[in-house]
């Protein structure tokens, strides 16, 4: 990321405790209830069907997300969007106020949406990537403007209203009558069509970014910050963290590394990459470039030395991800990520214990056949970093797989502990040890 920062990983750093996520849970269960009454009972009468269960299944997707611990509640980082969504609320006219509801889902992709209903969720991917509060606050206000414009409940309309087109319903008759080129027809109408509002969420993302503009100035923030936001969003694809060298991570004077565990099976062809073609066509962020005009046209200025005071602290953060990886059965990502962190500071234990329990984890997936289940094949799905891990696991023998996980406990003592981890690794390397 452009700017310099030195990452901080504290050895006792464990992630956050959620002890009144009930308290909340029932809280924000009820709210996303109340309001999808009130909406369903405002629907208008045609397509009524359709619209009442697009306005469901979004209700169902939020509560599933609440019920299954996704957000965080009551920690530093909620009191300081709290106090940074009362400054925008409190300098803004904003639309049907009371029905807002700001979250911070653990989720480890770079992103922020909004459901419109009301619902205006960060994930700590995205925050984790920042270099200051007022990001945050641009984030919000560009979220906040999407609420305002009503896109979502907008979207849902358009949509609806196709699909019930006189013109639609012919096209998917005909198709059903087995009639090639008709089904030929139904494909490119559709494509036509979602590709237009795809272009129209083109435009809309230009006309947020401007009103969320309007909305983080009159709240006071510094206009360089949207600026930087954006840029930090342009190179988000980029790893936040260097992949340590395996070889040496995994090279133990009782089971040296061996090179054949590096080498890649994949020919050049199944590495290409979407094209950036490919990749935009059905994109809804305009290019990065076309908003950082627009931006600096109403007056954003691009300055250098931009304050970079939560920088250092973000593995915190990443910390949490790691642990919502792993409580969430996504042991590939966890591993990837906890040898990263582990590579900031290798005294981690909670760090160092999510990667020996993920070995164990491959190891026993290995041995009852549920390998594929676990660890993605190597191939042109994959980023760089994922594509080395799944190489180095993929070219792993079952053996291999336990001498290393073996190892890599006893290297960090990870079994002198009685906390839930060690307790779950004594328990994953028992089953191993048993015959099938
Ligand atoms: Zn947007």
């Amino acid at each position: 990321m452009g700017q310099n920062c030195t990452y901080v990983l504290p050895t006792p750093a464990i992630p956050f405790s959620n002890d009144d996520y009930s308290k909340y849970s029932q809280k924000y269960a009820g709210e996303i209830e109340l309001y999808l009454e009130k909406d369903i009972a405002g629907l208008p009468s045609k397509n009524l069907k359709d619209y009442k269960q697009a306005y469901q299944r979004r209700s169902e997707f939020i509560l599933g997300l609440v019920k299954e611990e996704h957000f965080l509640v009551e920690d530093g980082l909620t009191e300081k969007l709290n106090e940074l969504v009362v400054k925008i609320l409190d300098a803004n006219e904003i639309r049907e106020k009371e029905r807002l509801r700001f979250l911070i889902s653990r989720s480890g992709i770079p992103n922020a949406f909004t459901t419109g209903d009301g619902t205006i969720v960060v994930n700590l991917g995205l925050i984790s990537r920042l270099q200051n509060w007022e990001q945050l606050a641009f984030v919000f206000c560009h979220e906040l403007a999407h609420h305002q414009m009503n896109h979502v409940n907008e979207s849902i309309d358009k949509r609806i209203t196709l699909t019930n087109s006189d013109e639609f319903k012919k096209k998917v008759k005909a198709s059903k009558r087995g009639e090639i080129r008709a089904n030929q027809e139904l494909t490119s109408f559709l494509e036509d069509n979602v590709l237009s509002f795809a272009q129209h969420s083109r435009n809309a993302e230009l006309e947020t970014d401007a009103l969320g503009f309007d909305l983080f100035l009159k709240a006071g923030f510094d206009k360089s910050n949207a600026i930087s936001l954006l840029r930090i969003l342009d190179e988000i694809d980029e790893p936040k963290y260097e992949l340590p060298s395996l070889d040496s991570v995994f090279n133990f004077p009782s089971y040296p590394w061996k090179p054949e565990w590096g080498v890649s099976h994949l020919s050049g062809l199944s590495l290409v990459k979407l094209s950036k073609e490919e990749q935009e066509k059905y994109s809804t962020h305009p290019q990065i470039e076309e908003r950082l005009e627009q931006l600096i046209e109403k007056g954003a200025e691009v300055k250098e030395g931009i304050p970079v005071e939560i920088c250092e602290d973000t593995p915190i953060y990443d910390l949490e991800i790691l642990e919502h990886y792993y409580e969430g059965y996504k042991e590939f990502e966890a591993f990837i990520l906890g040898l990263q962190l582990a590579q900031l500071n290798p005294k981690n234990e909670y760090v160092q214990a999510v990667v020996g329990n993920c070995l164990v984890e491959f190891s026993l997936a290995r041995k009852e056949h549920r390998y594929s289940n676990l660890v993605p094949l190597p191939g042109r799905l994959l980023n760089e970093t994922e594509n080395a891990v799944a190489t180095f696991l993929d070219n792993l023998s079952l053996t291999d797989l336990k001498e290393i996980s073996n190892a890599y406990i006893e290297r960090h003592g990870l079994l002198n502990h009685d906390d839930d981890l060690s307790v779950e690794l004594k328990n994953k390397l028992k089953q191993l040890k048993e015959k099938k």
